[in-house]
């Protein structure tokens, strides 16, 4: 069998963490059986349409690399992938269900069915739709319909016996029919349900494997009774695992738990390579020691066996963990463009000064990333790098400044750098050791006096990288403001 998935988003301007992983986790099922990654746009409810959202779409997976070999802009023998395109197809459909007594047209008005769920709410119970309209017979339905009288078309569930279907994570599921409502299929604009569209669709492009989060499981018996009307075979069904808080509630992780948006992520300076490995462990175990994994890598070990069953807790410890652990191996180049707009928006310099100085910006990404869990904390930690003068940042490092080998030190660390042309690498390696063979003064008081006099603090990144980053001038006009 051909393995043809699809992730299918509705184009509400920004991807949630349920969103990647699914587009993750299906992207990976297709490769990883050479297969099609299709992108389908479900946009079937006008109401929530967002301006700019399908491209908003196209860029966060291009930007994640999840390549799609099928979709609304590189086409394909499916098309449209857009489902407001296929309008006429959903109706098509319908009006097969129609005739082969599978579905019908309600003619029910808001007020009626808003009654109706009252009474349910009253009762504490679950809307379902009383199936009135069941009764009109064809002629009636017409006729009505001439009139225009406006209606929906709804699916006839059987009322009694049970459904099941085999989840290819859960495993077999049995649900009483009688708990099933009559679901719309087309709503009075023309337009399907996602109910409907979902099942037309994923039959029509020939999806072999449906990915999705398993808030679809109690839905599922009833694709599966639409996909029995036609005749058809349900796809398989892969349902994803929750994604839980993690505050150990249980609940859900919601849209507004903080940064659970790709762009808010990436906004604060989540790598997509992090996030990319870290949604990849939410609901999936590798089976061994090594967490750590490029989409490369994952496109050759992912496996549907591999997913769980019971939920995944979105663990913002290990996802700040994680990306630091690439903010560090990343290569330095990536990382410091990266960069340069916390850098830009902090004050430090503005955007044109950083295009100059990239190669300086370079050495001070290099010199702090080993601190910062996301590039957002970057700016915290370069002040040291910045500005003619030094402030002690506290007590101890006062007192450094006022030793009695201090202005020894600082006197004998000027004249070295008086005598060179530019901090060069044999200047870096051998300046401590003649201070030391001059002066006779080592370790603490020479070593953090020259780091004090320089950054103003007693810990930072190490002193050859301190040397370089400062270069000449900067350093004789710092210690000049000490010593003079
Ligand atoms: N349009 C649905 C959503 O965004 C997709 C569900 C599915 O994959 O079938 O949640």
């Amino acid at each position: 069998m051909e393995v043809r998935t699809r992730f299918a988003p509705s184009p509400t301007g920004y991807m949630h963490v349920g969103n990647i992983r699914s587009a993750l986790y299906t992207y990976l099922i297709a490769k990883k059986h050479e297969g099609t990654f299709i992108l389908r746009i479900e946009d079937t409810d006008q109401n929530r349409y967002v301006e700019g959202a399908v491209e908003k779409i196209y860029k966060d997976l291009k930007s994640l690399g999840f390549v799609w070999q099928e979709g609304p802009d590189v086409g394909g023998d499916y098309g449209p992938y857009i489902q407001s395109e296929r309008k006429a197809l959903y109706m098509e459909y319908a009006k097969k269900l129609i005739e082969s007594g599978h579905a019908y047209y309600c003619f029910c008005s808001q007020e009626r069915l808003d009654d109706l769920r009252n009474k349910y709410a009253e009762n504490n119970m679950t809307f379902m739709y009383d199936g009135i309209c069941r009764g009109i017979d064809d002629i009636e339905a017409a006729e009505r319909i001439k009139n225009g009288e406006k209606c929906v078309i709804r699916f006839k569930m059987p009322k009694t016996g049970t459904t099941s279907y085999d989840d290819v994570i859960y495993g077999k599921l049995t649900f009483k029919n009688s708990e099933l409502d009559d679901i719309i299929l087309i709503k009075s604009d023309g337009l399907p349900t996602y109910n409907f569209a979902n099942v037309v669709d994923d039959y029509t492009m020939k999806i072999s494997h449906v990915v999705r989060g398993n808030e679809y499981i109690s839905s599922t018996p009833k694709y599966k009774l639409v996909y029995d009307a036609f005749g058809l075979e349900m796809p398989k069904i892969v349902h994803l695992p929750m994604v839980n808080k993690p505050d150990g509630s249980g609940r859900k992780l919601g849209k507004r738990d903080g940064d659970v948006t790709f762009d808010s992520l990436l906004e604060k300076g989540y790598l997509k390579e992090a996030i990319i490995n870290f949604m990849a462990l939410l609901g999936w175990s590798p089976g061994g020691e090594n967490e750590i994994f490029s989409l490369k890598e994952l496109e050759e070990n992912f496996s549907i066996d591999g997913i769980s069953k019971s939920p995944a807790v979105y663990d913002q410890v290990k996802l700040n963990w994680m990306n630091g652990l690439y903010i560090r191996k990343e290569d330095i180049e990536y990382i410091t463009e990266l960069s340069i707009p916390f850098i830009v928006d902090a004050g430090f310099m503005t955007k044109s000064e950083a295009e100059e100085n990239k190669e300086w910006i370079k050495k001070v990404v290099g010199a702090v990333r080993g601190n910062v869990e996301y590039l957002a904390q970057i700016p915290e930690h370069i002040g040291i790098f910045f500005g003619e003068g030094v402030t002690p940042e506290n007590d101890e490092a006062r007192e450094i400044l006022v030793t009695e080998d201090a202005p020894v030190v600082i006197k004998a660390f000027k004249e070295k750098l008086e005598n060179i042309s530019e901090v060069s690498e044999e200047f870096v390696k051998g300046v401590f050791k003649e201070i030391q063979t001059e002066t006779g003064i080592k370790g603490k008081g020479l070593y953090m006096t020259v780091r004090v006099v320089l950054t103003g603090q007693c810990h930072g990144p190490e002193m050859p990288e301190i040397l370089n980053i400062l270069g000449k001038d900067l350093m004789i006009k710092r210690l000049g403001k000490v010593v003079e």
